[in-house]
């Protein structure tokens, strides 16, 4: 029997959010059913519904960063049990077979991961993400939350937990490195914390010195504003690893000057404008720009273990459903501390 759940949509681009009612499918053998308890808001639905990426899908379900409970399992899931704490991030299904999802990095499945939402399934239908009461996903996409992470501050950890969490690691931030968060948003905050976990010193650099008590009491050791002009002087040659998590256009030769010498800034922001840079910003220093897309299942798993021992959660703001379109607002006007998530109990037809 397919299960029909109250969820909230954007009709069409740029349109408010409401509620609505969708069929969520009958559980297939390697199905897990879940009851979602609070669903994060990430930057990435804001720039998906207002199709800032173009090529989205309407009506659209966004929500990737599900926390929830185990109703159901198809017949052959032996890795979870009902009642079980459970998670959802990015993707709903991969090929499993090709080079990248053997290596356990499904985000660049050659035929392309099935996104959770504002995507399309590989029997065709299209998906939809965790603004609704349960979800149906299959098993090797879903990740067990620790004890000791209450649901609210683990549904954050399912994107923007680990979108920061696989960069901070590829590139080797640790002890005697320094590394600078640009923004301090959803992503922003999590990567302080994660960063400093990781025994990493770090510095925030955000527009204002606005959220500078903040950024300190999460772990940063400096917080400079962006709008100084001064900050980029102070600064220059200092970093090992600049993680931008902006979401918006930047002067990205402004950012590299503040590199060390074969220093990497990485890229997890994603604003619809494409970024340029200067090729003498990279050439003299023998610098590296890069990007980083989510993370794996395996890697998820890994973060959630590791926020776990570290006592990591999101700084999360609970609202109900009818306040999802003021939520938007304040998330694109960077007034957030630092995510929004929804108690999907309150989302009714
Ligand atoms: P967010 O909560 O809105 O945080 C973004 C932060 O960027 C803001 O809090 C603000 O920080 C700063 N900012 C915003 N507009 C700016 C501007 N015009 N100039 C300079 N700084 C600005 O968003 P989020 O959910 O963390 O997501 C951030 C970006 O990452 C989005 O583009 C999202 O789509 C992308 N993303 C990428 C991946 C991936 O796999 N790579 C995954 C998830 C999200 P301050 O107030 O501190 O300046
Ligand atoms: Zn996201």
């Amino acid at each position: 029997m397919t299960t029909t759940t109250p969820a909230i949509a954007a009709p069409a681009a740029g349109q408010p959010l409401a509620p609505t009612t969708i069929v969520r499918r009958d559980l297939r053998p390697d199905d897990v059913l879940i009851d979602v308890a609070f669903a994060g808001i990430c930057h990435s639905d804001i720039h998906q519904v207002r199709e800032e990426w173009g090529g989205s899908i309407f009506p659209m379900v966004p929500g990737h960063e599900i926390a929830g409970v185990v109703a159901a399992v198809g017949a052959n899931v032996t890795k979870y049990q009902v009642g079980e704490r459970v998670g959802v991030g990015c993707m709903v299904d991969s090929c499993g077979e090709c080079e990248y999802c053997v290596a356990g990095t499904e985000q660049f499945c050659v035929k392309g991961n099935v996104p959770t939402y504002n995507g399309v399934g590989f029997d065709g239908e299209n998906t939809y993400g965790g603004y609704s009461r349960q979800v149906v996903v299959k098993d090797a996409f879903v990740c067990r939350i620790p004890e000791g992470i209450a649901l609210d501050v683990a549904a954050p950890l399912l994107c923007a937990g680990i979108t920061t969490y696989s960069p901070l690691r590829q590139w080797g931030v640790g002890p005697g490195k320094k590394v600078a968060i640009v923004g301090f948003g959803g992503l922003g905050h999590l990567a302080v914390k994660l960063a400093a976990a990781m025994g990493a010193e770090v510095t925030v650099l955000s527009q204002s010195l606005k959220k500078q008590e903040d950024g300190l009491k999460l772990g940063a050791k400096d917080y400079y504003a962006t709008s100084d002009e001064a900050t980029f002087d102070t600064l220059r040659g200092r970093f090992d690893v600049i993680l931008n998590t902006v979401s918006a256009k930047l002067p990205v030769d402004l950012y590299l000057g503040l590199l060390r010498v074969g220093g990497a800034m990485v890229n997890v922001g994603a604003p619809g404008e494409p970024l340029s840079y200067n090729a003498f910003s990279l050439l003299g220093g023998n610098k590296t720009l890069a990007g980083s897309m989510i993370g794996g299942i395996a890697e998820t798993q890994e973060m959630l273990e590791f926020c776990a021992e570290h006592g990591i959660g999101a700084e999360v703001e609970t609202i109900s459903a009818d306040q999802v379109n003021e939520a938007y607002e304040r998330v694109a006007t960077s007034d957030v501390r630092y995510r929004f998530v929804i108690d999907a109990s309150t989302i009714t037809a």
